[in-house]
């Protein structure tokens, strides 16, 4: 079969994010503030989604040609799969509509995440949706294809490393880069886990509900290895929700990392809770550059109401801290456009995160995603069920004070005050363009020596051997005092 991959980069969507509902970027809200940090949103050409590339390997495994088509209809092929956002919904109806029109013999597809929960958006178009980890389409494809018009469930890979690895040549993956978590390129996305064990009810990550499930880290490495051979890939963005879940895993990982002859630049995403500095200075020393966390708000009340347990403010100061006197950046999400927000709550969040100080702070509008508990929950208070607008910048729904145009400004006001202040530029230019540190320009203040400092802006302790890393990773991996799971988490209650 000749295949295609239908794909869309209009509205600046990131299809990755959000749990594969997406996400846009920053808007441009007119001010010549916003056109800046809009251009350093867009500057980057992003990976495509992660999923895109698992099913390039899979349909090419199962002896089939695959293409990639961006905002283009290709004419003649067999099947079309489409992996829709939740912003560019529309959209990709459109397109779907326009393949059956040019060519009714074909079949279509539509996976990942908004095929998932919302299937019945697809009703009319006489596609075939799939609901579940599409990747399962390499056992199941014969089944699913035998069903056209249907809804077919295919349920969550128990295995991940039974899958094979992803296939970047369709997509030219050489441009692709990601320039707030690296400076060398092109950038490739990975997994070392999925799912998440906590249960914050606004998370779209849990819509697939497969649970906490970890890759063996030799294949991580093997993948790394396989896409720096083929590809030249030179940086990694771990794609995990909760990196750092097992904490084993993660020194194993590390340790592997230590033994590859090519250096890499990695970076994660996960909760300030499960990165004790122990676990941080082994991840630097082999190649991490960046860490994305959630802080949210720090309204503690607020986060137990929609189940996301708090951590305590002085933990994310100094994690933020630290990692800055690594010579780690920190990109660390914030919320507002909860229900019960105020002007004074939100301005509340402002003032946090300049406190707290992360390399980039990412003001997000809460979205009701369809299907998550929070959707039911505030159903009433959505003034806009547009969509489109569902790309975390947007206000959609109604807080109790204020209205979604004055959310608007304020997540406006968030973004241009923490950025423009000579205080950001001073303790950062170096870590947004590492070419000025050498200068001398924005280092950070070399680090109490309690606190693991070794970065390359910090003591100059210089990087380890593998085999001193080696040492270490083993000797840390036996759990000790300090070790935190993601169990530990789960375990506790809200708040503790
Ligand atoms: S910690 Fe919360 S927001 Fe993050 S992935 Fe898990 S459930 Fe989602």
């Amino acid at each position: 079969m000749h295949v295609v991959l239908w794909d869309t980069r209009k509205r600046d969507v990131s299809k990755d994010f959000a749990g594969g509902m997406g996400i846009g970027q920053y808007p441009d809200r007119g001010a010549v503030r916003d056109k800046i940090i809009r251009y350093f949103f867009r500057r980057d050409r992003r990976p495509v989604a992660l999923l895109f590339a698992h099913l390039a390997a899979i349909f090419r495994r199962l002896g089939h040609g695959v293409e990639y088509a961006e905002d283009r209809i290709v004419p003649g092929a067999d099947l079309y799969v489409f992996n829709p956002s939740l912003i560019t919904l529309d959209l990709e109806r459109g397109a779907i509509a326009e393949v059956l029109r040019a060519n009714p013999a074909a079949r279509v597809l539509v996976v990942g995440t908004v095929a998932s929960v919302m299937p019945e958006a697809f009703a009319d178009l006489g596609v075939t949706v799939v609901k579940g980890e599409a990747e399962q389409l390499l056992w199941k494809l014969d089944e699913v294809l035998a069903r056209p018009g249907a809804t077919v469930q295919l349920g969550v890979i128990e295995d991940l490393d039974a899958l094979p690895f992803p296939d970047w040549s369709p997509f030219a993956p050489r441009r692709f880069r990601i320039g707030y978590d690296f400076w060398k390129f092109p950038t490739a996305l990975i997994q070392q886990s999925r799912g998440c064990t906590l249960k914050c009810n606004y998370c779209p990550y849990l819509l697939l509900d497969g649970g906490n499930r970890l890759r063996n880290p030799e294949a991580v490495v093997d993948e790394i290895r396989h896409d720096i051979r083929h590809w030249g890939f030179r940086s990694f963005k771990f794609r995990d929700p909760l990196f750092g879940a097992d904490r084993k895993n993660v020194f194993r990982l590390a340790e592997l990392i230590a033994r590859m002859p090519e250096k890499i630049q990695f970076s994660i995403e996960t909760r300030i809770d499960l990165m004790r500095p122990e676990v941080l200075r082994v991840l630097k020393r082999v190649g991490l550059t960046s860490i994305t966390v959630g802080i949210e708000t720090p309204d503690d009340e607020t986060l137990r109401r929609y189940h996301r347990a708090p951590i305590k403010e002085d933990r994310q100061a100094e994690f933020i801290r630290l990692c800055r006197a690594m010579g780690i950046r920190t990109v660390a999400g914030f919320l507002i456009g909860f229900p019960e927000d105020t002007e004074r709550s939100i301005r509340s969040v402002l003032a946090y995160a300049k406190t707290v100080g992360p390399t980039f702070a990412n003001f997000n509008v809460l979205t009701p995603y369809p299907g998550t508990e929070f959707f039911e929950q505030v159903k009433d208070q959505i003034a806009d069920f547009d969509f489109s607008h569902y790309d975390v910048y947007t206000p959609v729904m109604k807080c109790r004070d204020l209205s979604i145009e004055r959310v608007a400004e304020l997540h406006a006001k968030c973004f241009r005050h923490y950025y423009f202040r000579w205080r950001y530029l001073r303790d950062n230019a170096h870590l947004l363009q590492p070419a000025l540190g050498r200068l001398g320009i924005g280092r950070a203040k070399p680090v109490a020596p309690t606190a693991d400092a070794d970065g390359p802006h910090a003591t100059p302790a210089g990087p380890k051997s593998g085999l001193e890393i080696l040492d270490e990773s083993r000797r840390l991996r036996a759990d000790g005092p300090h070790s935190r799971s993601a169990k530990d988490l789960t375990e506790r209650k809200p708040g503790e």
